[in-house]
């Protein structure tokens, strides 16, 4: 038996596009480089993790602190209540948001497949994921005792306990157990100290790091076609 545990944002889905799209709605600006606009602001995510995951600030306040602060150091025009603006389009955007048509056919073929046993390990808090997990309809392929929220645990990515957590949640050994993720710091990093195999979305092109994952795929299209291999028996 194995388990394959996948990260939701951006892995499950691509929520880049949605950030850098709210963005431009409210400032009315085109942003010229996204990749640029989503490495700052991926990097304040860092700064106020812990008080999101223990609920002492709000996913809004936090999206709309760190949008100013990408539009601040990217020279964009804005004014303070732009950032919180730019969280409640975000939001209205994440509300449409849907699976890949080959994303879907990879969790149809791993949930028809009876060695795989499927789960997902997210950061954030809790509401804000659970409402992601039933917004996407994941509980078609993901039973909702195999998900874990870290808001819901005292533990952060990459924090080794949470791995643990789960390895005990599937009743499964590290050396059967993959994290499909795009974050390498959090997902990757977890899984490698845990002694789990693992697949990296390396979505911003990130340079190549010591310690490598089992493979590394760049888009979305690379990562559906890798597991679908993976579940073919690769
Ligand atoms: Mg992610």
């Amino acid at each position: 038996m194995r388990g394959v545990v996948f990260d939701i944002d951006d892995t499950l889905y691509c929520r880049q596009f949605m950030l850098v799209e709210a963005a431009e709605a409210v400032l009315n600006v085109k942003v010229s480089d996204w990749r640029e606009f989503i490495k700052i602001f991926y990097e304040k995510s860092d700064v106020n993790m812990a008080g999101l995951e223990s609920g002492e600030v709000t996913t809004r306040d936090t999206n709309g602190w760190r949008y100013n602060e990408t539009f601040r150091l990217l020279g964009l025009p804005y004014k303070p209540q732009d950032g919180g603006l730019a969280a409640d389009a975000y939001l209205e955007l994440q509300s449409h948001m849907k699976l890949s048509g080959e994303m879907k056919k990879v969790l149809d073929a791993f949930a028809s497949e009876p060695g795989t046993i499927l789960a997902i390990l997210t950061a954030g808090e809790s509401k804000h994921q659970w409402n992601k997990v039933d917004m996407l309809g994941l509980d078609k392929w993901f039973p909702r005792s195999n998900i874990i929220v870290t808001g819901d645990t005292p533990y952060s990515k990459p924090d080794v306990r949470l791995f643990k957590m789960m390895e005990e949640r599937l009743g499964l050994a590290p050396d059967n157990l993959w994290m499909i993720g795009d974050n390498y710091d959090k997902d990757i990093v977890g899984a490698l100290d845990a002694g789990w195999h693992s697949v990296w979305l390396n979505r911003r092109d990130l340079p190549t790091p010591d310690r490598l994952p089992d493979f590394e795929v760049r888009t979305d299209e690379e990562l559906t076609d890798l597991l679908m291999r993976m579940c073919k028996g690769l």
